[in-house]
C-alpha cells in the first residue's frame, strides 16, 4: 500500500493527524474536499479557544476530570475523560513547537490561537489565529513529505484485506487509494453539534418549553449552514430541499400550539 494513513479532511484535527503520524515515520496522505487555497471549514472560522468546559487546559488534571463528569452527569467514560484531560497540557506544548502562537486572555482562554479574533460582528477569519494555524500545520506537513489531496471527497470505505479502501471523487473522476489506517477528521464538530441539540432536548422537556423553541432552532441552523457555505456555493437542488425543508419547519412552527390551544378551549 502507497500510504501507512489517510486522513479525511484538513481542519485542525486532520491537520493536527497528519503532522503527528508524519512525525512518527508514517506515510500520511489528507483527503479534503474543498479546491481552494484557504478552503472553508469549521477550524478556520472557530475563534480558536481551547478549554475544557470553560476550564483552562493548564487546570490540574483531577479537577479536568471532575468538571468533564460533572458536565456529563458522570457519562463520559472515564478513562476517555482523563486522557483528554491529560493530553491537553501537551496538545498545546505540541502546538508551540509546530510554530503556532498561543496567547493567554485570562479566565477560561489560556491557551487562544493569535492573533485572536477582533471583537464585533461579521465573518472575520482571514490572518486570524486559526486561519495562520492552519496554513502552518500544511506548511509543515508539506515539509515533512506529507501530501494534502484538494478537490479529493472521500465518499465510501470499504474494509479490505490489510486495510480500508477509500473510493475518492476527484475533478477528474472516481480512484481508489487504501492504507491500513484511516482517520475521519470532520467528526468532532457534528457530535459537538449533536451533544448540544441533546442537551437541549433535556433541557426542554424538563422545563415544558414548546416544540416551537426546537423548530426554531432548527431554522436558524439551518441558515447558517448556507450561510457559511455561501448561498450561491448551494448545488441548486440542495438549495431547494433546504428551502422546503425551511418552509415545512415554518409551517410546524405556526401550527405546532394549536391543538393544545384547541384542548384547552374545549376543556
Ligand atoms: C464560529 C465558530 C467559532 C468556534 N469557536 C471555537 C472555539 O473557540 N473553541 C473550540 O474549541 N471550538 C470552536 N468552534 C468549534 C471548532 O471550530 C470545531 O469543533 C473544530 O474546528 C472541528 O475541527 P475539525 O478538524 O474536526 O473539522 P473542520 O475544521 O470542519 O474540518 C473538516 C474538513 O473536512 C473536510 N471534509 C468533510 N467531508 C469530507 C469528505 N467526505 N472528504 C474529504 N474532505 C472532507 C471539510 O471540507 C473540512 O475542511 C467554533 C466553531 C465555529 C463555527
Amino acid at each position: 500500500m502507497e500510504y501507512d494513513v489517510i486522513i479525511i479532511g484538513a481542519g485542525i484535527a486532520g491537520l493536527v493527524t497528519a503532522n503527528r503520524a508524519a512525525q512518527l515515520g508514517q506515510r500520511a496522505v489528507v483527503l479534503e474536499k474543498s479546491t481552494e487555497d484557504k478552503y472553508i471549514c469549521n477550524s478556520r472560522y472557530a475563534y480558536g479557544t481551547f478549554h475544557i468546559n470553560f476550564t483552562g487546559l493548564d487546570t490540574p488534571e483531577d479537577d479536568l476530570c471532575a468538571k468533564i463528569d460533572a458536565a456529563t452527569d458522570g457519562f463520559a467514560r472515564k478513562d476517555l475523560a482523563r486522557a483528554v484531560a491529560k493530553d491537553g497540557r501537551r496538545l498545546m506544548q505540541w502546538l508551540k513547537d509546530e510554530g503556532i502562537e498561543l496567547v493567554n486572555l485570562g479566565s477560561y482562554g489560556t491557551n487562544v490561537l493569535s492573533p485572536p479574533w477582533r471583537v464585533g460582528f461579521g465573518l472575520t477569519w482571514q490572518n486570524y489565529g486559526a486561519d495562520i494555524a492552519l496554513q502552518r500545520l500544511e506548511a509543515n506537513f508539506q515539509k515533512r513529505q506529507g501530501r494534502i489531496l484538494r478537490g479529493s471527497r472521500a465518499r465510501a470505505l470499504t474494509l479490505v484485506f490489510g486495510g480500508i479502501e477509500i473510493e475518492v471523487e476527484q475533478p477528474d473522476g472516481v480512484k481508489k487509494l487504501s492504507a491500513p489506517s484511516v482517520v475521519i477528521a470532520d467528526i468532532l464538530f457534528i457530535l459537538v453539534l449533536i451533544e448540544l441539540f441533546r442537551l437541549l432536548l433535556i433541557y426542554l422537556e424538563e422545563h415544558r418549553v414548546s416544540v416551537s423553541t426546537m423548530v426554531e432552532v432548527g431554522i436558524v441552523a439551518t441558515l447558517r449552514e448556507v450561510l457559511l457555505k455561501g448561498a450561491m456555493q448551494v448545488d441548486w437542488r440542495q438549495m431547494l430541499a433546504l428551502c422546503a425543508f425551511i418552509v415545512t419547519l415554518g409551517v410546524v412552527l405556526r401550527y405546532a400550539g394549536v391543538r393544545l390551544e384547541e384542548q384547552e378551549t374545549s376543556g
